[in-house]
């Protein structure tokens, strides 16, 4: 796999974080947050945990508001109003950690439900198409089981065909292995790489560094709210600048 930003200079921005703070409460969060995220670019972000990862992955998708600073996603830029949020709820898919399947749902109605309630798509059509992205994750013949009669990777599997079949234009991942068992994390990376390869734009809060190494187009760490260093892999892992990152890195490889 090649780094390709270079050939993605001129590609459109899909994601764009400019001088973005974030408060709980007292608590500053996120400080000063610049981001740009090109079409088709694989973004991997790490960092110690509390560091503001899952925070800055929530609001640009509208599960939490920034209080400072620009979000635009896709020409949209998100307000205080909450309007654009259908739009930025179909736009960016996300994937979280604990899954969050519809436990009583079965994997094809949790497949089917978006696509038929927010896109207006006729059943039939929404069922051939979670078909085939369930096909896309290697478990069609899931389809009529339960998420709980299915193990984590599989359920993990799911979580991501369902969001495919939203049609993304970004694809956002908070620690989609970390809950995982670890023969489960290399099917669920494997199918993550099958997307990074079709080109789909990603931003994946993840720690598997051989999955950063081997699709990022850029790593980004991030400790005590703060982006402290990005780097396009070889270099990030290789020659980290930063005390913080070389510490981080220490701990982890
Ligand atoms: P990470 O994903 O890097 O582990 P988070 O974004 O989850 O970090 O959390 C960053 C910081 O914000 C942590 O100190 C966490 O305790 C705090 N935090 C997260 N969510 C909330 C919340 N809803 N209210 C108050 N503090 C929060
Ligand atoms: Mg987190």
């Amino acid at each position: 796999m090649t780094t390709n930003t270079e050939s993605k200079n001129d590609q459109e921005v899909v994601i764009t974080l400019r001088n973005m703070n974030k408060w709980y409460g007292q608590f500053h969060v996120l400080k000063n947050i610049n981001l740009e995220v090109k079409r088709g670019e694989r973004i991997v972000i790490c960092g110690p945990s509390g560091s503001g990862k899952s925070t800055m992955i929530r609001c640009i998708n509208r599960l939490e508001e920034h209080q400072e600073g620009d979000i635009v996603v896709d020409g949209v830029t998100l307000t205080d109003d909450l309007k654009n949020i259908g739009v930025i709820r179909r736009e960016v898919g996300m994937v979280f950690q604990h899954f969050n399947l519809f436990p009583h749902l079965t994997v094809l109605e949790n497949c089917t439900l978006a696509p038929m309630w927010v896109r207006k798509m006729p059943k039939k059509e929404a069922e051939e198409i979670a078909m085939k992205f369930l096909g896309r994750v290697k478990i069609p013949d899931q389809a009529n089981k339960y998420p709980g009669q299915l193990s984590g990777g599989q359920q993990q599997r799911v979580a991501i065909a369902r969001s495919l079949c939203m049609n993304p234009r970004v694809m956002l991942f908070d620690e989609p292995t970390s809950a995982l068992d670890p023969e489960m994390i290399k099917e669920v990376l494997d199918v993550m790489v099958e997307l990074a390869d079709e080109g789909m734009t990603m931003l994946c809060v993840t720690h598997e560094m051989g999955f950063a190494k081997k699709v990022a187009d850029r790593v980004i760490f991030m400790d005590a709210g703060e982006v402290v260093e990005e780097n396009e892999p070889h270099e990030f892992f290789n020659n980290p600048q930063q005390d913080r990152t070389k510490l981080f890195l220490s701990q982890i490889l």
